[in-house]
């Protein structure tokens, strides 16, 4: 049985695979079949390479590159990279949805 990630022992309702689908975090672009490369891992965003080099700037500003995650392979499409991360991890390119306690 699987368990919500707070532990709280609520209800799995839904799991929904996304498959393909990867967005941008800074501007919501969808970039499934974008086949440019660059971009980054920031905390827990994606940012594509339409926003990296504006976030770069920004994070670098802050002094907080230190949060920076990952990187996108070199001549790697974006969406390519995001997609091999997801596959590393179980539930990885799934959004699950849990209900209340019962
Ligand atoms: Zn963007």
């Amino acid at each position: 049985m699987s368990t919500e990630p707070m532990g709280l022992g609520l209800p799995l309702i839904s799991s929904t695979d996304i498959g393909r689908f990867v967005e941008c975090d800074g501007c919501g672009a969808d970039l499934t079949e974008d086949t440019r490369t660059g971009g980054f891992i920031f905390t827990n965003h994606a940012y594509g390479p339409c926003c990296a080099g504006r976030m770069l700037r920004s994070i670098r500003g802050y002094g907080e590159e230190k949060y920076i995650r990952g990187t996108c392979t070199p001549g790697m499409a974006f969406a390519d990279w995001i997609r091999e991360l997801r596959a590393q991890r179980p539930g990885g390119n799934e959004i699950r949805v849990y209900g209340s306690p019962a």
